[in-house]
C-alpha cells in the first residue's frame, strides 16, 4: 500500500538502479563499485521480477512530477538481458499516471550492445551513456577485461551500432593519471573520430584506507591511477579554451554546461557535484537496498530497504535530508571564504578528505585543480552568461571572442574588462588555433 506521502518528501529525484548489483563483465582497474560485491557474499547480483515491479511501482507513487527518470547502471546492467527491460517498460506502463512522462537512461560499457539492444533503445528512446577513455591507448590504460585484456575495440564496435541505429549516445570519460594529461588528444577523439556531442568527464579519485583497501571511503591518500589536482585543472582548462572558441552550441560538455549556469545563479546546475546541496541521487542495489547516493554504497549510508518501508519515506528521511544538507553545513571556512565557490560548492562530499591551508580538515582533494579552472574560465563565463541574460545565445561568445581579438596588441587592456594586459590574459585564446 501507498503510504501517505510525507510533508518533506522531494517531489522528484534521479534514482540510479544496478539491478546486477556490482556484476561487471570487465574490470576496469579504477572502477570503484566492484568492490562493492563484499556488502552482498553469495548474493545472485540479478534484480528479481518482483523487485522490479516494486521498484517501478514506488518510483512513479513517489513523483510529483510530469516526468520521471528510469535510470540504469550498474556493474553492466545489459547483463540483465533485453527481456528484463521489457518487462521494466510494460510495468512503466502499467504505473503510469495520465500525462507522464518517462526518461529512459542506461549506462553501459558498450561491449554488449548489438543490433537487437540498438534497435530496442531507438524503439524506447534510450539516453545510452557508454564508457570511453579515449583513443585506443588511453582507453586500454586501465578499462579491461576480467583476463586483463583490452576492450577498445569492443567498446568502439558498440558504439558504432547505436550510431548506426541513431540513439541518443553520451560519453562519459573517466579522467585519470593517465589520459587526463592528454586534454586535446581525449576532446578532440571523442569529437571527431567518435564523432560524440554529449561529453561527461568525471575525474577518477579512488581513496585508499590505511591497509589500501578503498572499498569504505576512509583515508586520506589515493591511489597511484587517481588524478593530481593539478591535472584536473589543466584538462578542463584546455578542453574548454578549445570549446569555447569553436564548439559552443554543437558540443556538450556536462561540467561547462553545469558552470553556465552557476553563473547565471541557476537553482540547479545540473550536476549535483556542483550544487549547494544534494541528496537527489539514491542509488538501489539488487536487492532492494536503497542508498543515499551512488557514490556512497556503504552500511552508513543505507537508507533501508524498499520491501519494508516505501521509498518515498526513506528519500524523506532525515537520515537522506541531513545527508544532502551536509554538502554545505559541513564547508570548511576556507570554501565558505573562496571567490569561486558559486560554482563549485566544494564538490562532492567523497572527495573531501584533505585539510585546508590552515589545518581545518574536510578540504576537496581536487579543490587546486577546480579553483584553477573556475578562474581560468571566469572571463568567457561571464560572457555567457550576460549573453543569455540579454535572451541572446551562449555560442555568440565565439563570434565576439573572435572579433574582440582580432587587432589587439598584447600591451593592451584585455577586452574582457579584467583590467589585465592582454598578454597575461585572453591572448593564449587567440594565439591557439584549434583547427
Ligand atoms: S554525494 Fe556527491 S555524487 Fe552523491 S549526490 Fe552528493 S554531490 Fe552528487
Ligand atoms: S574551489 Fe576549493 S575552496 Fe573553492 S569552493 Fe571549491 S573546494 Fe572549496
Amino acid at each position: 500500500m501507498t503510504p501517505q506521502r510525507p510533508p518533506n518528501a522531494p517531489p522528484a529525484f534521479h534514482l540510479l538502479a544496478k539491478p546486477t548489483g556490482a556484476a561487471c563483465n570487465l574490470e576496469c582497474a579504477y572502477c570503484f563499485f566492484l568492490d562493492k560485491e563484499a556488502f552482498y557474499p553469495g548474493g545472485t547480483f540479478r534484480m528479481s521480477d518482483a523487485l522490479l515491479e516494486r521498484y517501478i511501482r514506488q518510483l512513479i507513487e513517489a513523483h510529483q512530477t510530469d516526468e520521471v527518470a528510469i535510470a540504469w547502471q550498474g556493474g553492466e546492467p545489459t547483463l540483465m538481458g533485453i527481456d528484463f527491460y521489457r518487462r521494466a517498460l510494460a510495468l512503466a506502463e502499467k504505473y503510469r499516471r495520465p500525462g507522464m512522462r518517462f526518461l529512459h537512461t542506461m549506462q553501459t560499457n558498450g561491449t554488449l550492445v548489438d543490433d537487437e539492444w540498438a534497435a530496442f533503445f531507438k524503439e524506447h528512446d534510450f539516453l545510452v551513456g557508454i564508457s570511453i577513455d579515449g583513443p585506443r591507448a588511453l582507453h586500454d590504460t586501465y578499462r579491461v577485461d576480467k583476463g586483463g585484456k583490452p576492450t577498445f575495440d569492443r567498446v568502439m564496435r558498440g558504439l558504432r551500432v547505436l550510431q548506426k541505429h541513431g540513439v541518443d549516445v553520451n560519453v562519459l570519460t573517466a579522467l585519470n593519471r593517465v589520459n587526463a594529461d592528454h586534454p586535446l588528444e581525449v576532446y578532440r577523439f571523442l569529437r571527431d573520430e567518435a564523432g560524440t556531442t554529449w561529453m561527461q568527464f568525471i575525474p577518477v579519485v579512488e581513496r585508499l584506507a590505511a591497509d589500501g583497501s578503498r572499498l569504505l571511503q576512509t583515508g586520506t591518500t589515493v591511489s597511484d591511477r587517481s588524478i593530481l589536482p593539478e591535472q584536473l585543472g589543466r584538462f578542463l582548462s584546455v578542453v574548454f579554451d578549445e570549446w569555447v572558441r569553436r564548439d559552443v552550441g554543437s558540443i556538450f560538455v556536462q561540467t561547462f554546461e553545469a558552470t553556465v549556469g552557476n553563473w547565471l545563479g541557476m537553482a540547479s546546475s545540473g550536476m549535483c557535484v556542483f550544487n549547494e546541496t544534494c541528496g537527489l541521487g539514491p542509488a538501489l542495489e539488487h536487492t532492494g537496498d536503497l542508498y543515499s547516493c551512488d557514490h556512497f554504497v556503504e552500511p552508513a549510508y543505507l537508507l533501508g530497504d524498499i520491501g519494508e518501508r516505501h521509498m518515498i519515506e526513506l528519500m524523506a528521511s532525515e537520515q537522506q535530508a541531513k545527508f544532502g544538507r551536509d554538502k554545505r553545513d559541513t564547508l570548511p571556512r576556507y570554501c565558505l571564504e573562496c571567490d569561486v565557490r558559486f560554482a563549485c560548492h566544494g564538490e562532492c562530499p567523497k572527495n573531501r578528505f584533505v585539510p585546508t591551508p590552515d589545518g581545518e580538515p574536510g578540504l576537496n582533494y581536487l579543490c587546486p585543480g577546480f579553483k584553477q579552472f573556475f578562474h581560468h574560465v571566469a572571463p568567457e563565463m561571464q560572457l555567457m552568461a550576460g549573453l543569455v541574460r540579454r535572451g541572446r545565445e551562449a555560442r555568440e561568445v565565439m563570434a565576439i571572442l573572435d572579433r574582440a581579438f582580432a587587432d589587439v596588441n598584447d600591451d593592451d587592456p584585455c577586452p574582457c574588462g579584467s583590467g589585465r594586459r592582454f598578454a597575461d590574459c585572453h591572448a593564449g585564446r587567440r594565439a591557439r588555433d584549434p583547427s
